[in-house]
């Protein structure tokens, strides 16, 4: 889609709408020929505004994809010890094939203890260590979703990354690193930056594909920025706008970076869409896996 100020527009909210179609009917095929219907486990500890948000668009667009949606509320003062055991309960639960455990979760619950007792093969969110060790040695794992939306969109955009240059901006494990490996299994020549990096902007402004994931509103420039550059904006920052109201904006300053890209997504409507409708495709990649079937033969993989 064109912009009005230079660079096309990346349409992530079509994008991922034609991704979740597309899945809804692997399920519905999956159903057809073999009698399974993925099942998606969410699993939400406290009252987080945020997260009860988002368990809820992930339960309606689970069901709305033809899959089970089984959504477990647990107080926010809910033991560690409790959650585990729920988790293993569904790690044991035929009908379940993916799970979620939202964060951020309460002080007492540790993640990392959570993440490593989810069963690698149901590990919805591709936060396990073992699936974080299969992606960096390039074997079939469970992709995180965001960065995995990501890559559909430069895909979709650019055809083949082989050689090109790309920069992460941000290291993290469920954005930053797993974005770089995707990257280098495309070929990509990928860089990492990340607080401690010298000459950001210099970095920056040498990369075909900018990828920023760093939670600062704005604060890639539209100067950093290589003229006709791929950009894909992964933050979601809350800012207050003139009117007082507040409002989404990514980590991209969208306005001056879209007058030199080539190409870049808008916040809200470019990378979010797309972690939802990837989450449903790991499930229905899970499924087929769980029951030694191809997931190509179901899933746009
Ligand atoms: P983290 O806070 O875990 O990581 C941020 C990264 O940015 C770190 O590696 C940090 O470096 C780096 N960073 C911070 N400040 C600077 C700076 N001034 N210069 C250079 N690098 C810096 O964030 P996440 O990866 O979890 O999320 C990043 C953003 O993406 C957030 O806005 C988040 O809301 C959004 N997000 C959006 C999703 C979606 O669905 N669209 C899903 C997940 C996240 P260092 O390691 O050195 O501290």
């Amino acid at each position: 889609m064109p912009g009005d100020t230079g660079a096309d527009i990346i349409d992530g909210k079509a994008f991922a709408g034609a991704l979740r179609a597309r899945v809804a009917d692997g399920v519905s095929r999956l159903r057809a020929d073999h009698g399974l219907t993925p099942g998606l486990a969410v699993v939400l500890v406290g009252e987080d505004p945020a997260s009860q948000v988002y368990v809820r668009n992930k339960g309606r667009q689970t069901r709305e994809a033809g899959m089970a949606s089984f959504e477990h509320r647990l107080a926010a003062d809910t033991p560690e010890t409790e959650v585990l055991a729920l988790v293993r309960r569904l790690n044991a639960d035929p009908a379940v094939n993916g799970i979620l455990v939202q964060l951020p979760l309460p002080d007492q619950i540790r993640a990392p203890a959570v993440i490593d007792t989810i069963d690698p093969a149901k590990d919805a969110d591709g936060f396990h260590v073992t699936n974080a060790g299969l992606l960096a040695i390039g074997q079939p794992a469970m992709v995180p979703c965001t960065p995995l939306g990501c890559l559909m969109l430069l895909k979709d955009r650019l055809g083949s990354l082989s050689g090109a240059r790309a920069l992460v901006l941000g290291r993290s494990n469920i954005v930053g690193k797993p974005m770089a490996q995707l990257l280098l299994a495309e070929s990509a020549t990928v860089t990492i930056a990340h607080s401690r990096t010298r000459d950001l902007a210099d970095e920056c402004r040498r990369a075909d594909i900018l990828v920023a994931a760093v939670g600062r509103a704005r604060m890639v420039e539209g100067s950093w920025v290589k003229p006709g550059a791929t950009v894909i904006d992964v933050g979601i920052n809350r800012v207050d706008g003139a009117d007082g109201k507040s409002r989404l904006v990514g980590d991209v300053d969208f306005d001056a970076a879209a007058r030199v890209a080539g190409a870049i997504t808008p916040v809200p409507g470019g990378v979010g869409p797309m972690t939802i409708a990837c989450l449903l495709l790991n499930t229905l990649v899970a499924t087929c896996r769980q029951h030694g079937l191809d997931p190509k033969e179901y899933a746009p993989v």
